[in-house]
């Protein structure tokens, strides 16, 4: 197929080099230069998401936020300015499911379909090719841009129509800032008590306590490693999509909304580049304690 990629970052670039590996002709545009290692596998740097959607039949989104999106697909120079019926508009960025509703009519209108297709699993998941895909849209659609989804990924769900990929993606997202407030609650209780957090991690991995968070983010909580990852910026503005939803549908999300205040606390404190396991450093900051071994931990050493 020939397949447009636009935004190359810490997902896009890992992603849209699978798709190259697949055998797809792909052409590349970035507000950036495209990077180097793309076009030496073949890709062709294009000069505008017009560009790009003039040469390809699919055109693959993967920036930060919805205004992106927007910019990237309807601003000057834009995908829609070089779109021709019956091309393929697959936005695989974390966005508003309202947003995306309209920009999905919008690409309708010029005889396109649209997917939503956001993604779960981080730069680990992008460079493997095992993310998780949740898609909203036509079937048609789907059953066309499925091999590449398959090339980018593992589970990958056809959720229901346009939006629902993208609130499948909130609904994700909410659980991730959950589970890392649990998981630091739970290691800084243990280590305020006297216990050694890393030991402590170690015991509940077996049980009924167990999750990714526990392994993947309760590591860099034991261990102080906050470089991203994710950053704390981006999932804040996942969880204003979800309280921002929330308000719009009339209902509560009391703990999500605390895991936001958390973020906010992080990020009054210079954190919004933070991994967002560095959500304990605002617990912390509450506890004036710190997740740290114990002294005799650290004299077995
Ligand atoms: P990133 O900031 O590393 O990359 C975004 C890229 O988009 C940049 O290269 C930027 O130059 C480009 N860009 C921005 N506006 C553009 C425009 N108008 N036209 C063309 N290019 C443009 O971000 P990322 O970490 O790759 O995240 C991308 C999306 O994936 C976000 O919505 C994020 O929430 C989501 N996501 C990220 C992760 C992760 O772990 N990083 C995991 C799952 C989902």
């Amino acid at each position: 197929m020939k397949v447009g990629f636009i935004g190359l970052g810490i997902m896009g670039r890992p992603m849209a080099g699978h798709l190259i590996n697949g055998g797809h002709t792909l052409f590349a545009y970035d507000i950036n230069p495209v990077p180097a290692d793309l076009v030496a596998a073949g890709a062709t740097a294009c000069t505008s998401g017009r560009d790009v959607a003039e040469k390809a039949d699919v055109i693959i989104t993967m920036v930060p936020d919805t205004p992106h999106v927007e910019a990237a697909l309807f601003g000057e120079n834009g995908v829609a300015a070089g779109l021709t019926a019956g091309k393929t508009v697959v936005d695989m960025s974390s966005i508003s499911p309202i947003a995306t509703k309209g920009f999905a009519r919008r690409i309708n209108e010029l005889g396109c379909d649209y997917l939503d297709a956001p993604v779960s699993g981080g730069e680990v998941g992008a460079k493997a090719a095992s993310l998780t895909i949740m898609v909203g849209g036509p079937d048609a659609a789907f059953e066309k841009v499925k091999p590449l989804f398959e090339l980018m990924g593992k589970n990958i769900t056809l959720v229901g129509g346009n939006g629902d990929g993208q609130t499948t993606k909130v609904a994700n997202q909410i659980i991730v800032a959950l589970n890392i407030e649990a998981v630091a609650e739970a290691l800084l209780f243990a280590s305020k008590a006297g216990a050694d957090p890393a030991k402590v991690r170690q015991a509940l991995m077996g049980g009924f306590a167990n999750s990714r968070v526990l392994e993947v983010h309760g590591e860099r909580m034991v261990k102080r490693t906050f470089n991203p990852g994710f950053r704390i910026e981006l999932h804040q503005k996942d969880l204003n999509l979800a309280l921002s939803g929330a308000r719009a549908l009339g209902l509560s999300l009391p703990n999500t909304a605390t895991a936001q205040e958390l973020f906010n606390a992080c990020a009054a404190n210079g954190g919004s580049g933070w991994d967002h396991s560095a959500m304990v450093r605002a617990l912390e900051m509450l506890a004036n304690h710190e997740v740290a071994p114990t002294p005799q931990a650290v004299a077995a050493e």
